[in-house]
């Protein structure tokens, strides 16, 4: 594929219908469940583009061009198929996953479709959950299994650039989960901004597990791979989620040059794996392993690297990438540097949003850069007073270019919010708050955290994400990635205290033993932040809450926390008199 900063085809039926003269039959997706073989579930990019023509055609004929279509079924090539069948048929995809009962409750409401797609297996349950729900009763399904209409019935539609391809819902990590509306302008341009990102081309092949509900899968998965012209080999998330190293396992079996996954799924394969089965795989195949949706370890990386180098794996091939799904998905990634850049930051200078370099060690906060801006203009921001920050600040990141979506579908005040900054000094704009915080340096992107989960104590910004691996570190039974941090007002004092939460590894740690562990934990925040800890809450393995994609939902484990929902193995609170 040759250079070019500006997508080859306008729309993503263009570059379908052109990958499917070009590939022909070439592997473009296979699937396996459970570790099995993908031998059935395989389809070729002309056998994806027949059935994408035959569900389009069924979908035309019931009159849903230009309709919003929800694509509700489990992760697998259907739902892929149905993806672009909507596509093909000028309909605007919403992938929802049926057996997420909490996504499909905010989702489907929200998306007020009158079409869906579904499998024979299960649409009829899922029909029945949606109406013990009180919706869907008017929904017209098409099966994507058993398409009776021929894909020669199929009449190409009239889309253009700007129409709307796609709601794409964002994970649900801060509230519930809203539909971003995506243009085929938006979808093509940031599958360019991928590519940028990475030095991929038609001869690569791809493994990732990650669901295609998700922007990530979908975007940075399934269609990224399209765009290439790749094939890709596919695995359900449960099957990874039971054996991680499944993941890896396919890697080498495949000879496979890309991946992408969040940071924590990097933990689990080192967790999980034991020396012998790392030494049995061989991952000298692997070029480009992404890794971001959520804020990205430097610790995780080293010990990826360390637990698989006799497996061939090459450091270089990590990627850190940043996005979220209100700017399609990529804003930055790809690095001048052969290894992911590594900052060991001031960690008071932090709480004040300043950056000062500082030393590696208990006084510094590791971050790692997400790679350069590839969507557009990125400005760093002060949330507050909407004026450009100076180089060395912290501020919320914005963005302006053709990545970013049109807005959130059905909510006109908080697209307002969201897609229509403008800094306050020069009016320049309008901008996509991302509401995260970072900073730029050495031409990177660099991600400190979210605004909404800013730990905002005696005037210092504390980082929960920070705080979180602090705690996980002082001691091993303490889940790495299962923490959630944060603040709240307990009484009428109006002060804010930290709250933690964390997953301890029942296995490795008796009851009894949780009381030091705990005060290992006060004394070290204590020492490291200069803040008294509030409560800490050790509760089981899996029971803080997290979205469909595996990210700490922190304001719903608070929630939980005040409701008195959490069922603590052991505990410890701030004698009641220090509050009053
Ligand atoms: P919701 O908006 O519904 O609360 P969400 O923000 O998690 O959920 P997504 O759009 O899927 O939904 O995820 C994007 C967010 O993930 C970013 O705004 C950012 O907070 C986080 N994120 C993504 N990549 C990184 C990264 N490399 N480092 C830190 N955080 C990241
Ligand atoms: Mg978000």
């Amino acid at each position: 594929m040759q250079n070019h900063t500006t997508p080859v085809e306008a729309t993503l039926l263009d570059m379908m219908r052109r990958r499917a003269d070009t590939y022909e039959d070439k592997l473009a997706f296979g699937f396996s469940y459970d570790g099995d073989d993908e031998n059935s579930r395989r389809l070729t990019y002309r056998e994806l583009d027949t059935r994408a023509r035959a569900i389009a055609a069924g979908l035309q004929a019931q009159g849903a061009a230009g309709e919003r279509v929800l694509v509700l079924c489990r992760p697998g090539l259907d739902h892929i198929a149905g993806i672009f069948g909507c596509i093909y048929a000028g309909a605007v995809a919403v992938p929802v996953h049926e057996r997420l009962a909490p996504r499909l409750s905010s989702v489907v409401p929200d998306a007020r479709a009158r079409f869906a797609l579904g499998v024979a297996e299960t649409h009829e349950s899922i029909k029945s959950a949606l109406v013990g729900l009180g919706e869907g009763q008017d929904l017209q399904w098409g099966l994507l299994d058993e398409v009776s209409a021929d894909a020669a019935e199929w009449v190409a539609p009239d889309v253009d650039a700007d129409a709307t391809a796609m709601v794409q819902y964002t994970s649900g990590s801060t509230t519930s989960p809203k539909g971003v509306v995506l243009t085929h302008r938006n979808l093509m341009h940031n599958m360019e901004s991928i590519r940028q990102s990475w030095p991929g081309d038609d001869t690569d092949i791809g493994c990732l597990w990650l669901p295609s509900h998700h922007d990530m899968g979908l975007i940075g998965g399934v269609f990224s791979m399209v765009y290439l012209g790749c094939s890709t080999h596919l695995m359900s998330p449960t099957s990874f989620v039971k054996r991680p190293m499944r993941w890896m396992e396919a890697i080498s079996r495949h000879r496979a040059t890309y991946t992408v996954a969040p940071n924590f799924a990097y933990d689990l394969c080192v967790e999980h794996s034991t020396a012998e089965e790392r030494a049995a795989l061989d991952l000298s195949s692997l070029t480009t392993a992404m890794n971001g949706a959520e804020p990205v370890r430097a610790a995780s990386l080293q010990a990826f690297a360390a637990a698989f180098a006799s497996a061939g794996f090459r450091p270089e091939a990590f990627s850190a990438v940043y996005g979220l799904a209100e700017a399609t998905l990529l804003v930055s990634g790809g690095s001048d540097s052969d290894l992911p850049l590594v900052g060991h930051v001031d960690r008071e200078a932090l709480t004040r949003d300043r950056i000062v370099d500082g030393v590696a060690g208990d006084r510094s906060v590791a971050v790692v850069g997400c790679g350069r801006p590839r969507a557009g203009e990125v400005a760093i921001v002060n949330p507050v007073t909407r004026r450009r920050c100076e180089v060395n600040e912290v501020g919320e990141i914005w963005l302006s270019g053709p990545g970013v979506a049109q807005g959130y579908w059905a909510r006109p005040k908080e697209t307002e919010h969201t897609f229509a900054a403008s800094t306050a000094d020069t009016s320049e704009g309008p901008f996509l708050r991302t509401g995260d915080l970072g900073f730029l340096a050495a031409g990177e992107l660099f991600i400190t955290g979210r605004c909404k989960d800013l730990i905002v104590i005696r005037g210092g910004n504390h980082y929960p994400n920070d705080i979180e691996l602090t705690v996980q570190g002082c001691h091993p039974a303490l889940v790495s990635g299962r923490g959630a941090a944060f603040a709240f007002t307990p009484g009428l004092r109006q002060v804010e205290r930290l709250v933690i939460v964390q997953e301890v590894d029942s296995d490795r740690i008796d009851a009894a033993e949780l009381a030091p562990v705990i005060d290992k934990v006060r004394a070290t925040v204590t020492e490291r932040y200069g803040i008294d800890t509030h409560s800490v809450v050790l509760v089981e393995r899996v029971s803080i809450p997290t979205t469909s994609s595996g990210k700490i939902q922190r304001g719903m484990c608070r929630q939980q926390f005040l409701d008195g929902e959490l069922s603590p193995v052991a505990q410890w609170q701030t004698p009641s008199a220090a509050d009053d």
